[in-house]
């Protein structure tokens, strides 16, 4: 289905469908393609293109729906152009990063909760409902960071 151009909390962002290849016309920051080929396929995941100010690089972000929301159906409804701001209020930002878990030493490339402009007006809340990975899947050890989703396990 491709990507699309959409608003999302008043920012212009590209939105890709899942399974689409992220691919702009300019260098993106943030991105990280081995992980981004495998959430770009996460049914709990999609991904967008903006830029945070009007001069700066593009920036992806992954956005997460950890409640059973049907993606496949906003896909649709993105490509129709019908999508409405209750399509994305249970959506929390987030990117990659590597984290290494302090109980037990392994590390996983993880995608965990930043900041969207689209989203800020209600931020707390949306990480307040959202579902986090809260403990380590190795040892059990907590965790406190906002951990979205667990991309892979790289070593341990
Ligand atoms: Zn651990």
């Amino acid at each position: 289905m491709g990507a699309h151009n959409l608003i999302i909390g008043g920012v212009s962002v590209r939105y890709f469908t899942g399974g689409e290849a992220l691919d702009a016309e300019e260098p993106v920051q943030y991105l990280d393609p081995p992980e981004d080929a495998l959430l770009a396929g996460n049914a709990r995941v999609r991904r967008i293109v903006f830029r945070p100010l009007s001069k700066s690089p593009l920036v992806a972000l992954y956005l997460h729906w950890s409640g059973g929301a049907s993606l496949t159906e906003l896909d649709t409804r993105v490509a129709a152009g019908t999508t409405t701001e209750e399509d994305f209020h249970d959506a929390v930002a987030g990117q990659t990063l590597v984290r290494r878990c302090r109980g037990c030493g392994t590390r996983f490339s993880i995608l965990y909760a930043v900041e969207f402009p689209g989203f800020s007006r209600d931020r707390a809340r949306r990480l307040q409902e959202h579902g986090h990975i809260t403990h380590c899947p190795a040892c059990g050890t907590g965790w406190t960071a906002y951990v979205l989703e667990i991309i892979r396990r790289l070593d341990g």
